[in-house]
């Protein structure tokens, strides 16, 4: 599907990660329209090791050292380049080998390598949208002067940005982020303090990373998206709305000035947004399933229940306030959810260590790229403080 053009060179940082496979997955059905540069992954090696063997990249990054001998011995036949640990991420996000960068990583890990990539003039296909709720001003300003665009992966941000397309003379009035509602919807605090991890990993539309999964069971993934949309699209806080919609077949939507609702629709599959992101500005076809309107089947919408789901109401406030609270929020819900996944606290207990996290931390209004990272220190060490050994 090149139709004569050159291939993009595709650098997917996290490849082994959901997003990361089902990356490799769209690349693999498009041969001619990408090629893989560059594979990274933090600790499975196995896995990196035989993506390598497939896609041929020039350069593999395993970001766990100990296992740099094992990736380089299975390799040491292909001419392909290992690295290893986190800083040669940022190596090799600064290197000329590739043109857009699938940021795949989970968490505030991805944020340095992508800064890396905007500073080195590369579209991003952005997934981590930790990025942007850490340090939303920066990211955006960079690549704003850079003139890099960052095409968003998330399937409502995707939606969003799609209903966009040739709207620029348009007034977005508001966003609407809809939300499946989780594994949990209509569940009430009594059911959810009993919740264990494989339970809470289990979502009913897609099949994801862990830690989104955990954020979606509590819909702290709502709220990351809330302020992911704020800094894409330029948006102020109230324009933002979130609305549940258990069939996740409406992707997100946008309201313009005149009263006119946009959404764009499909079946719920990652690799559609993946495909749109790579290929843009182009469509590229596809095999996957379609949406069958003639069949029976039901559209609904509802409100969230933001007093059980009390995530949603943290996530608006650092929305509202700014500065350096979403990087906080941020870093005390990954410290949450690693501690809820290792059965170290309980389902509820996730919310109530981001809010004491929240409120015990300076506020700083206008952080510079130094102090989000001392904020985000600061707050993991704050809110693991808070976890009972
Ligand atoms: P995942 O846990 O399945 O994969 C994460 C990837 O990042 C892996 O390749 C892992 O090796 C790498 N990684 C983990 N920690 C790292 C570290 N400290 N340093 C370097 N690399 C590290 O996660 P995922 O579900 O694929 O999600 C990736 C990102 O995409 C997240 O930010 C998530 O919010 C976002 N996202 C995911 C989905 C989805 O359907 N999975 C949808 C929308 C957005
Ligand atoms: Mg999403």
């Amino acid at each position: 599907m090149s139709n004569g053009l050159v291939k993009k060179r595709i650098a997917i940082f996290g490849s082994t990660g959901s997003i990361g496979r089902q990356t490799l997955e769209v690349i693999d059905a498009n041969p001619s329209a990408f090629s893989v540069e560059v594979l990274t992954a933090q600790s499975n090696d196995e896995l990196l090791i035989k993506q390598a063997l497939h896609f041929k990249p020039n350069i593999v990054v395993i970001g766990d050292e100990k296992k740099y001998e094992q990736v380089r011995t299975a390799l040491a036949s292909e001419p392909v380049k290992v690295f290893a640990g986190e800083k040669s991420l940022e190596e090799v996000a600064s290197m000329d080998v590739y043109d857009m960068m699938l940021a795949a990583i989970v968490g505030f890990a991805g944020l340095r390598p992508t800064l890396r990539a905007i500073d080195n003039g590369k579209a991003i296909a952005l997934a981590n949208k930790e990025t942007l709720v850490v340090a939303g001003d920066i990211v955006m300003q960079k690549a704003f002067e850079k003139k890099v665009p960052i095409i968003p992966v998330d399937s409502e941000h995707s939606a969003i940005f799609q209903c966009l397309i040739g709207e620029t003379r348009s007034r977005i009035e508001r966003v609407i982020l809809t939300a499946s509602g989780g594994p949990f919807l209509g569940k009430k605090p009594n059911f959810l303090v009993n919740v264990k991890r494989d339970h809470a990993l289990q979502h009913p539309n897609w099949n994801m990373g862990a830690k989104i999964s955990i954020d979606s069971a509590t819909l702290m993934n709502k709220g990351l998206e809330m302020i992911e949309a704020k800094w894409l699209f330029n948006l102020q806080p109230d324009q933002v709305q979130v609305v549940i919609h258990p069939q996740s077949i409406i992707h997100s939507m946008v309201q313009f000035e005149d009263g006119s609702i946009k959404s764009q629709m499909g079946l719920p599959d990652m690799k559609l947004p993946i495909q749109y992101a790579l290929a843009f500005p182009r469509r590229i076809p596809s095999g996957f399933p379609r949406y069958d309107f003639r069949k029976p089947n039901t559209l609904t919408f509802e409100e969230p229940d933001v007093k059980t789901f009390r995530n949603l109401i943290l996530a608006t406030e650092a929305l509202n306030k700014g500065g350096n609270l979403p990087c906080v929020m941020n870093a005390a819900n990954e410290i949450a959810v690693f501690a809820f996944l290792r059965n170290r606290i309980g389902f509820l207990d996730m919310t109530d260590l981001v809010e004491r996290t929240m409120q015990e931390l300076p506020f700083i209004e206008h952080p510079t790229l130094e102090e989000y990272f001392d904020s985000d220190g600061e707050a993991r060490n704050f809110a693991a403080s808070l976890i009972k050994l």
